[in-house]
């Protein structure tokens, strides 16, 4: 595991899931097949779902 993913998560635009890993990201596109999945720096967001972040699985 590189260091630097873990200050990088993915959420998706369509259902609002977040993400660590972009293995979990992969999954999600083929399982759900959706597309708009952004980047966001983990460390530099303040946005409130850093305090009530939650595992998909
Ligand atoms: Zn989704």
């Amino acid at each position: 595991m590189h260091p630097e993913d873990l200050k990088m998560i993915w959420i998706c635009q369509e259902c609002d899931s977040h993400f660590i890993f972009h293995a979990d990201v992969s999954d999600h596109r083929a399982q759900t097949g959706h597309t708009r999945i952004t980047k966001a720096d983990m460390a530099l967001s303040d946005s409130p779902f850093t305090s009530n972040y939650r595992f998909d699985r």
